[in-house]
């Protein structure tokens, strides 16, 4: 409903609202994650939970990637939904 989220560009590494950077275009990502570890949402610049203290800048990378994936550079109308 709210376009208003917090988004993350990993280009520009800096926080943005909306699906694209207001900088560079590029498409950006959720700016919080799920700690692997405690189910915490936690931002995608910490190198570290704020809850349990593990480590999760791999778990960053990989999310980074996958949303980046998943995000359509270009307006590709398509079928949404599914989740
Ligand atoms: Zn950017
Ligand atoms: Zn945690």
């Amino acid at each position: 409903m709210s376009e208003n989220k917090s988004t993350y560009c990993p280009v520009c590494k800096g926080p943005r609202f909306g699906a694209f950077c207001f900088r560079c275009g590029g498409p950006t990502i959720p700016a919080t994650l799920e700690c692997p570890h405690c189910k915490e949402q936690v931002s995608v610049i910490s190198n570290f939970c704020s809850e349990c203290g593990k480590p999760i800048q791999e778990q960053v990378k990989n999310f980074m990637a996958k949303e980046l994936q998943r995000k359509p550079v270009q307006q590709v109308p398509g079928p949404e939904g599914a989740r």
